[in-house]
């Protein structure tokens, strides 16, 4: 039967304990043990397939893999920490001294601090390329560029790029394109249907979707999946088990709350956008987005952040932001409850205000990861706190 993948996203197990549990156990066992000295012999070997050690494998954290490779269209993948584990893993598993990275300039904060100070270290450079300049990048490869890295929508600026342009211009370069999909999720957009070589998460976000754990994961070709898993086997930044059963439970509910998710963000980018405080709103699917033709040729829906100026910048997003009522003050995005981020001086602070101007973060911006409540409660905070 071929079944639809929010179908699989549910029906997916790749481990039974022998108890006729419906649901899934946590195996909490740092290792397994071997039936006889020769088959654990064979699975060091790698002659078998089998979990010798929690670092490596384990039952709960194969079935978070499994269920979201399917939902990516992916061969294979493996799980980490965090989402910052898998992107450096991913990086410092593929690239040596002397390598250099293309990188969009429109990056999660990390991610820019992995770029500029840490992997230099190592004798790995790299070039930002801007999203919004895609006919400038052919000019920024080098011969030593090995890897493509971007994000799209972009965190929090919300910038699109041609996930289609984007993977031929990278295979025609001979670079590995890795996409950070961790606002669309795999329910809006799957960079591997483009071409994408490697799609990572920080499943922190949305497939958790409810502010309870840290974790990450990144997907693709086999190949590149192998190189990558040497690393992270041998350095540990592994998935705990239960992180692994919560994520795996939370991609049941993942098709769902996404849906939510943008009939909300719709309503509030149309409230934002009618509201005489307000001097500019961002949401892909917006008429107000310069991109939104780009954002529907790749995405199903809009997602789940939206982005706003009020007008009066910094003094006036800083009262916002101190007038809410419901709403969450917090850091994070993709939770059931609506989080409102000040990104200039809280998630993007590292960068200076040159860089963060030129991705589009102006000292006024507030980024609403918009949750699950009731749409008319979340306006009717963002109304009192927006005053007229
Ligand atoms: C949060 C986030 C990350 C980092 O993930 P962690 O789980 O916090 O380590 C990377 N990329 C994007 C787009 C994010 O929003």
């Amino acid at each position: 039967m071929k079944l639809h993948p929010e179908t699989k996203a549910i029906r997916t197990q790749v481990s039974r304990s022998g108890e006729r549990e419906h649901s899934v156990p946590v195996y909490l066992t740092s290792s397994f043990t071997f039936d006889s000295a020769e088959q654990a012999r064979a699975l060091f070997a790698n002659e078998i397939e089998g979990n010798i050690y929690s670092r490596y494998s384990n039952p709960n954290t194969d079935e978070f893999i499994a269920k979201i490779c399917q939902l990516e269209g992916a061969e294979d993948g493996l799980a980490a920490a965090s989402g910052m584990a898998a992107i450096f893993g991913c990086l410092a598993g593929l690239l040596k001294q002397g390598d250099h990275v293309l990188a969009s300039r429109s990056l999660f904060g990390s991610s820019h601090q992995i770029l500029s100070q840490i992997l230099p270290k190592w004798g790995i450079s790299f070039t930002y390329a801007d999203a919004l300049k895609t006919e400038e990048w052919a000019s920024l490869v080098k011969p030593n560029t090995k890897v493509l890295f971007l994000e799209t929508p972009s965190n929090p600026g919300l910038d699109i790029i041609d996930l289609e342009w984007a993977c031929s211009f990278a295979k025609e370069h001979n670079l590995i394109s890795i996409i950070d999909n961790c606002f669309a999720t795999p329910v809006l957009q799957r960079p591997i249907e483009f071409g994408a070589d490697l799609v990572q998460h920080s499943a922190t976000k949305y497939i958790d979707g409810q502010g309870r754990a840290i974790g990450g994961v990144i997907v693709g070709r086999k190949n590149l999946i192998d190189e990558i898993r040497f690393f992270m086997r041998h350095t540990g930044p592994s998935l705990s088990p239960f992180n692994s059963w919560l994520f795996s439970k939370s991609l049941e509910t993942l098709s769902i709350r996404i849906e939510k998710h943008c009939d909300n963000a719709e309503k509030i980018a149309d409230y934002l956008d009618n509201h005489s405080s307000v001097m500019s709103v961002r949401y892909p699917f917006h008429h107000t987005h310069p991109q939104q033709e780009l954002a529907k040729k790749q995405m199903e829906r809009g997602g789940g952040v939206v982005c706003f100026e009020p007008k009066g910048g910094l003094e006036k997003a800083v009262q916002i932001m101190d007038k809410l009522t419901l709403l969450s003050r917090s850091a994070n995005l993709g939770d059931t409850r609506t989080i409102v981020t000040h990104p200039a001086t809280t998630t993007h602070s590292k960068l200076t205000e040159e860089e963060r101007n030129a991705v589009g973060i102006s000292p006024g911006l507030i980024r609403i990861a918009v949750g699950l409540e009731n749409a008319n409660d979340i306006i009717a905070d963002l109304d009192q706190a927006l005053g007229t």
